[in-house]
């Protein structure tokens, strides 16, 4: 790998695709966890993605998809292989009277305030929910009664066999916390959201509202990925949690959050294992607790 490492790198200059050696996707994770990756590459556009994904297909190389990195725990050995950074696939524009077009490197937020902007209403839950778009369709990101399924019409990406795809509504297979991106190999390119016309205030006023919630609740002060564990049937991860009398328990510098039970949080100089051994630890105690086994949201990333 290290050699193909300057093979590749040479490859990506070839068109012109940005692309940085050997960097720490500590950088990248909004846990502020995780080791190096060969090649970090920035496509552009939907023809550089796919020769990125071919490049990696020819030479057996393992690669995986990067949004904004607010989901995921690194491991600490890092990633043997390429990291492909939707970041610079940042267009956004509005196609209708109600309709957005936005790429999937887009910041979530963003997107929201250029609705907000074009006063166009139904995204105000995502106001605050860290991450791209593209990585809130992988995972139908939602919060406070929404979730990307209500405002998306579709999305396009860009399959295993190097075809470019539409999905709409079925196809799309959304479900808590869930999408058909999970099941099958795809680069998603960019999304149509389908919104509907409402005054700016009204639309202000309720983000506003939302993301002051977020803020009273979560310890948005320690880096996290968020909620850890989806949420089990009639109950919640964090009550279950509490209930053991696990808040705030430690393991090296990984922390169950004191101000939200159902986050763990860096505190400082935390590893994938402090985290991977809390969560397990989390696990066993809860299930012994009260029979309901917490199935991680989050989404680890290792070298095979
Ligand atoms: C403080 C905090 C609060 C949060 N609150 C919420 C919340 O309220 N609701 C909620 O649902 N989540 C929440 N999250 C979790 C997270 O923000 C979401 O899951 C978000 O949608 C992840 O987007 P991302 O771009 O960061 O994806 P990443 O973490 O980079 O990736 C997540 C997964 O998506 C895949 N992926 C990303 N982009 C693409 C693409 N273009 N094509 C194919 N696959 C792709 C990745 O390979 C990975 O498997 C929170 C996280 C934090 C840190």
């Amino acid at each position: 790998m290290v050699s193909e490492c300057g093979y590749i790198k040479d490859l990506l200059s070839q068109k012109d695709i940005l692309c940085v050696e050997n960097e720490s996707l500590k950088k990248h994770t909004s846990f502020k966890i995780g080791g190096k990756c060969k090649i970090l590459a920035y496509p552009k556009n939907s023809e550089q993605v796919f020769y990125i994904l071919n490049i990696c297909k020819n030479n057996g190389i393992p690669y995986f998809i990067l949004g904004k990195g607010s989901n995921l725990l690194v491991s600490d050995s890092g990633f043997e292989g390429v990291v492909i950074s939707s970041k610079n696939l940042n267009n956004i524009k509005l196609i209708s009277d109600n309709e957005i077009y936005c790429e999937s490197g887009v910041n979530l937020s963003k997107l929201c305030s250029f609705a907000l902007e074009n006063s166009l209403s139904g995204l105000e839950f995502a106001f605050g929910i860290p991450g791209s778009v593209g990585g809130a369709v992988f995972m139908n990101a939602g919060a406070y009664g929404g979730e990307m399924k209500d405002v998306v019409k579709n999305v396009t990406h860009l399959d295993n066999m190097g075809n470019i795809q539409k999905f709409r509504g079925r196809d799309l297979k959304f479900s808590y916390r869930h999408s058909v991106y999970q099941e099958q190999e795809s680069f998603i390119l960019g999304v149509v959201l389908k919104l509907s016309k409402a005054e700016k205030s009204k639309i202000k006023l309720k983000m506003d509202e939302l993301l002051g919630k977020r803020k009273a609740k979560q310890p948005l002060e320690f880096p996290s990925a968020g909620s850890v564990f989806k949420r089990p049937k009639n109950a919640y991860a964090a009550e279950l949690i509490e209930k053991c009398g696990l808040k705030g328990e430690k393991i090296g510098g990984a922390q169950v959050s004191e101000k939200h039970s159902g986050f763990i949080v860096n505190l400082g100089g935390a590893t994938s294992d402090d985290v991977n051994n809390l969560i397990k630890k989390i696990q066993k105690v809860v299930v012994k607790n009260s029979g309901v086994f917490l199935e991680p949201e989050i989404k680890y990333i290792k070298s095979k």
